[in-house]
């Protein structure tokens, strides 16, 4: 610990946003470039170095938080970066993409605002790759052994870069035409540029890691084949299932599910499409779903230049401050958080109800009414209590002309044709595959992680479930391993 009252010198102070009306015209991500560099070491000064740092225990990859904070404060940037990779394989994504459970567990958090873990490891993170500090780190020698790894979101892409430097032939089996999972098409740009991902990409091929995209296993290669050609398998495929919201109009033209519209739109980041055909352009837009999937819905339409955007969430209005009674320290609480699509929207009144800032709460979507030409032109809404029942008198009518479910996952996709049911591995009573301590379903030498396995959670989860299942794959082909396993299968958040 660099400075033992670093706390007390300097007030918690957060990486800068671009201006609301600039970032919107754009797709770039919404923090300022390089706009924390010029405090971070402060910021990592107020770290108290904790003897028992809750930090490590709320992080699922037990990232070696007061050590790279320490290192950070120090203007140690080669070592943070050393620690930083020693948990982690892409700290560009979490530094970017997580909603910080460290931060929620910062010993700091209880009487004062936590350290801006986040942001120092976004910090250590880029400085990485601008001062070349990730090269290849290749295999010294080849196990002979060959993995195949089905999926290449967060969770398939930690356990291939760690199988590949273990010694492993690894493939990636990706049905996209590019690798990424929920990063290259679900995740918009403003929250992370996709150039993030292809550095990493790029890392990860130097390495030696193949991938094959456009071949989805089942229907592309059958499983048969697959598993003759690799020594193990890693299903990966994510929890993409979605939730279906099955009211009245659910058919009229207009209404899609998010993960039908967000995809195009990132296309058009890509480069693959002028305008996406599901648009939000000069449309009454209504989202119907509070959580993240949600507000990057709202981003989105934002920038595509909607007349209105609304968010209609079935929670009551959760309250400004962690409530000790329900989620004490270091739970992680539930809170009412303004993201940057929520400051956006508020900023520009882009709600039809132009006091708020898109979000609607406690409210059901009950159906949706449509023009005679069968496209959606309404969705009514009936107001609910916080144990969700009817509130008489609370209804209300938005208008719509596009209408994007954003409910969650059910999990992974389990018909017939698709790789869970061709590998025939067994699935949970929650829908998600079956596996034990160590990852392995009931198929030898398969094994699952990521959401397939854990039901739909986050990039952070992901990455660390393949971390462990590269650490089960490489024991279970090699007798032993002495690659990190930060979590088990059954491994949870922290909970009160
Ligand atoms: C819109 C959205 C925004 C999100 N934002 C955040 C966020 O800000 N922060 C956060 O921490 N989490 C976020 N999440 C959650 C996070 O993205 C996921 O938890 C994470 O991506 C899961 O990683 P995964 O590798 O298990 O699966 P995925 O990322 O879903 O990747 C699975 C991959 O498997 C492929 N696949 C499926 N079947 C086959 C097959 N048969 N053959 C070949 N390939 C196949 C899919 O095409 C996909 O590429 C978000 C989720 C969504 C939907
Ligand atoms: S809990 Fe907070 S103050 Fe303590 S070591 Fe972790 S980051 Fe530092």
């Amino acid at each position: 610990m660099a400075d033992p009252k670093g706390f007390m010198r300097h007030a918690r102070r957060e990486w800068p946003r671009r201006p609301v009306g600039e970032r919107v015209k754009d797709w770039d991500e919404v923090y300022v470039p390089g706009g924390v560099l010029p405090f971070v070491e402060q910021q990592a000064e107020r770290c108290m170095d904790c003897g028992v740092p809750f930090c490590h225990e709320a992080c699922p990859l037990g990232n070696l938080v007061p050590e790279w904070n320490d290192l950070v404060s120090r203007a140690d940037w080669h070592a943070a970066a050393e620690r930083l990779h020693a948990t982690n394989n892409f700290p560009e994504f979490t530094g970017r993409l997580c909603p910080a459970p460290c931060e929620a567990g910062c010993v700091l958090a209880i009487n004062q605002p936590a350290v801006t873990i986040k942001n120092v490891e976004a910090a250590v993170a880029d400085r990485v790759w601008a001062d070349g500090l990730a090269p290849p780190r290749p295999p010294e020698r080849l196990s002979g052994k060959s993995v195949g790894v089905v999926g290449s979101g967060p969770a398939g892409l930690a356990a291939a870069q760690q199988l590949t430097r273990a010694g492993h032939t690894v493939v990636v089996y990706e049905r996209d035409d590019r690798p990424g999972g929920l990063l290259r098409y679900g995740i918009p740009a403003f929250k992370m540029e996709k150039a993030q991902l292809e550095r990493r990409l790029a890392q990860l091929r130097a390495e030696g890691t193949r991938f094959r995209t456009s071949t989805a296993v089942g229907r592309d290669i059958g499983a048969a084949r697959l598993r003759a050609r690799h020594d193990a398998v890693v299903l990966a495929v994510g929890a993409t299932a979605w939730r279906e919201l099955p009211v009245p109009g659910r058919a009229l033209a207009g209404v899609v599910q998010a993960m039908e519209y967000l995809p195009p739109a990132n296309r058009v980041c890509e480069g693959d499409l002028d305008v996406s055909p599901l648009s939000a352009a000069g449309k009454h837009v209504v989202i119907v779903g509070g959580g993240d999937t949600g507000a990057d819905c709202l981003g989105t339409a934002v920038r595509e230049g909607a007349a209105s955007v609304t968010q209609v969430d079935i929670r009551v209005l959760p309250p400004a401050e962690r409530d000790e009674a329900v989620d004490p320290w270091p739970v992680y609480p539930t809170v009412h958080r303004v993201s940057p699509a929520h400051e956006e929207a508020g900023e520009l009144r882009f709600a039809q109800d132009p006091d708020a800032d898109a979000r609607l709460f406690a409210a059901s979507a009950l159906r949706f009414s449509g023009d005679g030409a069968g496209r959606v032109r309404a969705v009514h809404l009936g107001g609910v209590d916080a144990r969700r029942r009817p509130v008489p008198g609370a209804e209300r009518t938005l208008r719509a002309d596009l209408v994007l479910l954003a409910l969650g996952f059910e999990g992974p996709e389990v018909a017939a044709g698709g790789a869970v049911a061709e590998l025939g591995v067994a699935v949970t009573r929650d829908g998600t595959v079956a596996r034990d301590e160590e990852y392995a379903t009931d198929v030898p030498g398969v094994y699952a992680a990521g959401d397939a396995g854990r039901g739909q959670s986050l990039v952070v989860w992901a990455i660390a479930e393949g971390r462990a299942v590269a650490a089960a794959v490489d024991r279970h082909l090699m007798g032993a391993t002495s690659l990190p396993s930060p979590v088990t299968a059954s491994t949870r958040p922290l909970r009160a």
